[in-house]
């Protein structure tokens, strides 16, 4: 019997991630779980997985949460803060925990849960984004194995040789082929971009995902934020790293040998195949997803993606190249802007001006510790909201 902790569980990840729990009872059990505030939403999983403990990120839901338990299921410890997220992170009963919550707020947490040994399943890419060398040298520090959950890296990580982590050149590896949708906006055209809503935005053609990811998506960010992830988890320098749009999502992503080989994984757009593949690495369960039917599927498209349409991919290369704390900085001034849009202070088309003009008034720093990152994080977020403050009034 393995023991799951999951940060995140109220999310789309999260309930995804109980899904595929849910069908395997008699080799997982959920140890605890968390949330930020949704205080119904955490009361239904309680009653449902009978966790030890949960935590809640704001104390007020936390107490909440505690007195509909005490009634319900007093056995459950509520906890709350950075220090209940960690304690989830480290229950000493979950041998793998599901990082699972959005944003840079996910780090500090799954930073715990390397440093107490757990294996870690890793969707919250922020975290590498905001402090992936630090990161990964605590994976290797500490012994620990990284399933990659993110579909296009989960893809990336089913086509790599063994012993990659040695350097991709030993093993013959030339590139990774990171595959992206394209979002909603693909075809759209440029001149109506600055006036879409939330709802378009949010509406993605093939992945049903959380709001801010949705948005990402859109601009692209996400396909950005994921250069970055990859560039940490397999150790590939950013120009071997190509970005190809494929709109149908059924082929997540390839890696290129350099005999010519193309490896690639496919499926449907289903992300308990991710979650099913790392929770039982490297055996197989079954995900609830269906067969992919290839006569449906009928055809695979591709394109270069275009950097005018999509400034931030731009961007988020700019970071990387600069390296140091600018990812931190690029991460943290998108999470304010795409906030800031879907609560309509913002039009779509700033996304990107606001995340330039924050890393164009920030100088990076070096990444060596986590408090100079949370540092750069902070300021970013900052000045991001200082430039938001500015272009409505
Ligand atoms: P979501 O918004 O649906 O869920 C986020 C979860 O994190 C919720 O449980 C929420 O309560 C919790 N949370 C939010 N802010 C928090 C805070 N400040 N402190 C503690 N907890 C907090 O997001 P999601 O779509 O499930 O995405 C989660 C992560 O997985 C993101 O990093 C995303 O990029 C990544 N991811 C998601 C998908 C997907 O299909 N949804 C695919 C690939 C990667
Ligand atoms: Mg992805």
């Amino acid at each position: 019997m393995i023991g799951v902790s999951i940060l995140g569980s109220t999310g789309s990840i999260g309930k995804s991630t109980l899904d595929v729990l849910a069908r395997h009872p008699d080799r997982y059990r959920v140890v605890a779980m968390s949330a930020n505030s949704d205080v119904e939403g955490m009361r239904r999983q309680c009653l449902a997985h009978r966790p030890s403990l949960v935590a809640m990120a704001d104390h007020a839901s936390a107490e909440a949460l505690a007195d509909l338990l005490a009634a319900e299921a007093p056995e459950i410890t509520v906890v709350s803060g950075v220090e209940g997220l960690k304690a989830v992170a480290t229950h000493e009963a979950a041998g793998q925990v599901m990082a699972a919550i959005v944003g840079a707020a996910g780090l500090v947490p799954v930073l715990a849960a390397v440093e107490a040994g757990k294996r870690i399943l890793l969707a919250n890419k922020e975290a590498l984004v905001v402090a992936g060398g630090l990161f990964m040298d605590a994976v290797r520090r500490h012994g620990v194995t990284v399933l990659p959950i993110d579909s296009e890296h989960n893809a990336v990580f089913q086509c790599m040789p063994e012993g990659y982590e040695q350097g991709l050149d030993g093993k013959g590896v030339r590139r990774i082929l990171l595959t992206a949708s394209g979002g909603p906006f693909r075809t759209t055209p440029v001149e109506e971009l600055a006036s879409v809503t939330p709802e378009q935005a949010c509406a993605h053609p093939n992945w049903d995902m959380g709001r801010k990811i949705s948005v990402d998506s859109a601009t692209m960010m996400n396909k950005g934020l994921e250069v970055i992830e990859a560039h940490w988890l397999f150790g590939a320098a950013p120009e071997r790293i190509q970005v190809v749009i494929h709109p149908q999502s059924v082929i997540h992503s390839m890696v290129e040998y350099v005999d010519g080989s193309v490896l690639a994984q496919l499926g449907n757009p289903d992300m308990r195949t991710p979650i099913a593949h790392a929770l039982a690495w490297p055996e197989r369960i079954d995900s609830g997803v269906a067969s992919l039917d290839l006569f449906d599927v009928a055809r695979l498209d591709f394109e270069k993606p275009d950097l005018k349409r999509f400034p931030c991919l731009g961007l988020a290369f700019r970071a990387i190249e600069e390296g140091g704390s600018m990812p931190a900085i690029l991460n943290a001034a998108n999470e304010v802007a795409v906030a800031a849009f879907l609560d309509g202070r913002l039009g779509f088309g700033d996304i990107p001006r606001v995340i330039e003009q924050t890393m164009d008034s920030l100088r990076g720093q070096g990444a060596d510790s986590l408090e100079i990152l949370l540092q750069a994080d902070a300021l970013a977020r900052k000045t991001a909201e200082r430039l938001l403050a500015a272009r409505v009034t």
